[in-house]
């Protein structure tokens, strides 16, 4: 295998691990191959190898690895932090020698930045508080979000941390600790991804996506310009009159000639669509005013409803909120207007007792289910990116809600 063959194989395998590590997880491929084999690395393989180990010896071997093999798969390790960080870091080690000399001074400046932007997103994603729930800060996480009965119901405790769990938080299994509104738990960071921290997340995603872009594009400019070097005919568009096979005998040479910007450049090439798309995703995610967690649990509440077992019916307003299980007040501008519960025979609640009043209907569409976290894309990004903006002091008039308008979508 030639030296160029060698190098594609790597950066292949490479972005196809990042591609599943990343994507694996997301609701709208929970039906394909790279779900699959996602749960294939993290479950099946494991549960495989568990047991093989239990029918050869007993089990011997993993209990022997014990606590160890236990904390690999299942605890709070730095592994991808640091595969991570030696990505970028190698990456740039192999691409600066050969490019730097070649770059302007205006090229130069800004690269600078851009190599250094990630870092700094990384490290505060990582070392901020990601919005950990205890007793000294419960009070506070309480009154972020109003609980909208739909996804999140008053007067449940987390069974590990033994606190009344707040609106939007959810217990993180990786780190033992619940988290205020917990998106995930991420390797990459080694950290979950929640209310504190989840604006620093999405400014890694944002300065890894420019980086790779932007040195993608500069070593596409230097591969191009080493192989015009050898025929002026050469195009990174392909020119017509050119052969394919003339193509890529100079591309290859543009590529050999510095195996450092070449390589490095082909990883960019093929794992920026990822981390754009990644971005884009979660983009999508506060534009629809919901987190990782909460689109599974909209997609639950779909399988129900398509099955016929969603009932709602009217929460009144102005309510009286629970005195044990609430917070008398929030800084959220809307309140629930509604209750959504599911039963096990697909007949209507005959529980006339509060919360709600009137009768039940069923629901059929995700559609006719008003989020109420959802306050326009606008405001969505401000409750991520400015901690404790208080939406309230603006939008008092909206307090009876339902009514709020809503700005509309395209
Ligand atoms: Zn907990
Ligand atoms: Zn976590």
């Amino acid at each position: 295998m030639g030296l160029i063959a060698k190098v594609a194989v790597v950066v292949l395998v490479i972005s196809f691990m990042t591609f599943v590590a990343f994507f694996g997880r997301l609701p709208a491929l929970r039906h394909t191959p790279v779900a699959w084999l996602h749960r294939a690395i993290w479950v099946y393989i494991p549960n495989g190898v568990l047991a093989l180990d239990q029918a050869l010896t007993g089990g011997r071997i993993v209990a022997s690895a014990g606590t160890f093999g236990h904390s690999v798969w299942y605890g709070r390790h730095p592994t991808v932090l640091i595969f991570y960080i030696l990505l970028l870091s190698v990456g740039e080690f192999l691409y600066l020698p050969g490019a730097w000399p070649r770059l302007s001074s205006f090229h130069q400046v800004v690269g600078a930045i851009a190599i250094i932007l990630p870092y700094v997103f990384l490290y505060l994603a990582a070392s901020s508080n990601p919005g950990v729930i205890t007793v000294a800060t419960h009070a506070r996480y309480m009154s972020l979000y109003p609980y909208d009965f739909t996804l999140f119901h008053p007067g449940q405790e987390c069974r590990s941390c033994n606190l009344l769990k707040p609106p939007r938080s959810k217990h993180c299994a990786v780190c033992k600790r619940c988290v205020a509104r917990l998106d995930h738990h991420c390797v990459f960071i080694n950290n979950c991804v929640g209310y504190g921290n989840q604006h620093w997340f999405l400014l890694l995603l944002l300065s890894t996506a420019l980086l790779t872009t932007y040195g993608g594009a500069l070593g596409l400019r230097m591969i191009s310009e080493n192989a015009r070097a050898r025929s002026t005919l050469f195009a990174l568009w392909k020119h017509p009159q050119q052969s394919w096979h003339h193509y890529f005998i100079l591309l290859t040479y543009g590529i050999q000639l510095d195996v450092g910007v070449g390589s490095v450049t082909l990883l960019t090439v093929m794992t920026s669509p990822l981390v754009w798309g990644l971005l884009g995703y979660h983009t999508y995610l506060i534009y629809c005013g919901t987190t990782t967690n909460e689109s599974l649990k909209w997609q639950d509440w779909q399988v129900e409803m398509n099955d016929g077992f969603a009932f709602r019916r009217r929460l009144p307003i102005p309510r009286k909120r629970h005195p044990q299980f609430e917070a008398s007040w929030t800084r959220w501008p809307v309140e629930p207007a509604q209750i959504l519960v599911r039963t096990e025979d697909g007949q209507p609640p005959n529980d006339a007792a509060p919360p709600g009043n009137g009768p039940w209907e069923p629901v059929r569409h995700l559609r006719d289910i008003e989020n109420i976290y959802d306050i326009g894309f606008w405001d969505n990004l401000v409750d991520v990116f400015v901690p404790n903006h208080s939406f309230r002091a603006e939008s008092q008039p909206d307090l009876e809600r339902g009514k709020r308008p809503k700005k509309t979508k395209a």
